[in-house]
């Protein structure tokens, strides 16, 4: 059956549906691996198979950031170079080694499962899920992690940030009613890794989760992602309403308030026209520093909702949009490109 033709009987409309999702799912796919193919950080654990190099990172990037786990993972490893080494130390030099850190508890667990892997296997890592998760104070996410990012198998796990992006995509905004159990959210994880690219599949899901889809401030406006997101609309109507700014704005200097910027963009955007500056409009980007002398790229989003704001009460409008640059994974190419003028 082709897409065009409609559907006649149950089966040919679950297999409509179907068809569908794994078409959406290679999209995104495609997307998001040209994305991380521009994007991604060069981070250490990322340049090596080493399960036991791979378990230490895993272990302290749980609710420790990047920048932090960094110089902490090369001290470790530098005292601690092998699993044999890690089973052996004294538990308490382990702990002043993860001292900075943060939640000690991750320390003891790390040395105990290089302690089984020492006893019960040699030495030598177990490189399936079952047999990671048989190690003490290994819990599913990291069992996967491992065997994917030391072993490269092709298997779903899902942490805080894959599972926002996800459920984001496939499900919705995440709300009370409507956040998707983490069953239904792993297998949409399982069914999305490519077979033979899950090492870059993962990593890209990771990465696109701590930089682009974030929790607090989504770049939906700048998205590779956003014409296929089931949340985008949600996420950037709220943006727009500044339902973000409900608790800070009230104690925050009048100069970072939406309702100033509104009327610094208006400001701006009649200079520009009085002067005929900007015939066509003023990109996002170039408007911001001048709305807001601290902009960066990361504040597009905010200024966008801004914007949209402004559009809606048609005291603006937002003339030309292209987000093409990541088709072709050109870092740093037109972000911030929608235009914006007077109505
Ligand atoms: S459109 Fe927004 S919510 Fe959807 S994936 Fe992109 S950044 Fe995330």
């Amino acid at each position: 059956m082709t897409s065009a033709e409609p559907a006649t009987s149950l089966g040919e409309i679950v297999a409509s549906d179907a068809d569908a999702d794994a078409e959406k799912r290679a999209w995104v796919r495609g997307r998001l691996l040209a994305w991380f193919a521009s994007h991604a950080r060069d981070l250490p654990w990322r340049r090596t198979r080493n399960p036991y190099r791979v378990l230490v990172s895993e272990i302290m990037l749980q609710q420790t950031q990047v920048d932090r786990v960094i110089p902490h993972y090369e001290r470790f490893l530098g005292a601690f170079p092998t699993v044999d080494a890690l089973a052996a130390a004294p538990t308490a030099e382990v702990i002043r080694l993860w001292s900075g850190l943060g939640y000690n508890r991750r320390a003891i667990n790390l040395q105990r499962a290089a302690q089984a892997v020492v006893e019960r296997h040699d030495g030598t890592f177990p490189c399936s899920v079952e047999g990671l998760l048989a190690l003490p104070g290994i819990g599913p996410y990291t069992a996967g992690a491992v065997a994917c990012f030391a072993f490269e198998r092709d298997v779903a796990f899902i942490d805080t940030n894959m599972r926002r992006v996800l459920h984001r995509l496939f499900i919705g905004p995440e709300g009370e009613r409507t956040t998707a159990s983490e069953r239904a959210t792993l297998a949409i994880a399982a069914a999305i890794v490519p077979p033979g690219n899950g090492w870059t599949w993962n990593q890209a899901l990771i990465e696109f989760g701590a930089l682009h889809c974030t929790a607090r401030r989504p770049a939906c406006v700048i998205c590779p992602l956003r014409d296929r997101c089931a949340a985008a609309p949600t996420i950037q109507a709220s943006l727009a309403m500044g339902t973000s700014k409900s608790k800070s704005t009230r104690s925050m200097p009048f100069e970072q308030t939406n309702r100033y910027a509104r009327g610094r963009v208006v400001e701006v955007l009649r200079w520009a026209t009085d002067t005929g500056e900007d015939e066509e409009g003023i990109r996002l980007r170039d408007l911001g520093p001048r709305v807001r002398p601290t902009f960066s790229d990361a504040d597009i989003p905010w200024l966008y909702g801004v914007v949209e704001g402004l559009q809606r009460d048609g005291l603006a409008r937002v003339v030309r949009e292209d987000d093409t640059a990541y088709d072709h994974g050109e870092a740093g190419g037109d972000i911030g490109n929608p235009m914006v003028r007077l109505p």
